[in-house]
């Protein structure tokens, strides 16, 4: 097993076609529905990887990513954006919220799961030079 993600979606389709990516290449995925459920459940199980929405009921994506730096265990997980957002300033504000990197939908299948790691290596990477 390559790490343990979890993945805040609220799009059914998405979160099957992410968690079978992920788990093709060797990742255990859990899922959350909504920002709530998401932000409790990474506080009980510290995943090593947050795949964040930010089109979600009630709390946006921008809302969590912020409610989930505040948690002292989660200081180095990186969160990556996945979103359909893509206008001016998106990206910023995704960064801004605490978010170590952005995704655009629509998912490629091809090579979503490295862009993935390519973001996870580039927040570490940062860490270190902190
Ligand atoms: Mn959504």
């Amino acid at each position: 097993m390559k790490g343990r993600v979890l993945l805040i979606e609220d799009n059914e389709q998405n979160r099957y076609l992410l968690t079978f990516l992920l788990t093709r290449h060797g990742y255990h995925v859990e899922s959350a529905c909504d920002g709530r459920s998401g932000i409790d459940q990474a506080k009980t199980e510290v995943p090593d990887l947050i795949l964040l929405d930010i089109q979600l009921p009630t709390m946006d994506g921008y809302a969590v990513a912020m409610a989930l730096r505040q948690i002292p265990s989660l200081d180095r997980t990186p969160i990556i954006a996945v979103t359909s957002y893509a206008m001016v300033g998106d990206r910023e504000k995704a960064l801004s919220s605490g978010c170590d990197g952005y995704i655009e939908k629509p998912i490629d299948p091809d090579t979503f799961v490295a862009e993935v790691e390519r973001l996870c290596g580039l927040a570490h990477a940062g860490w270190e030079g902190a």
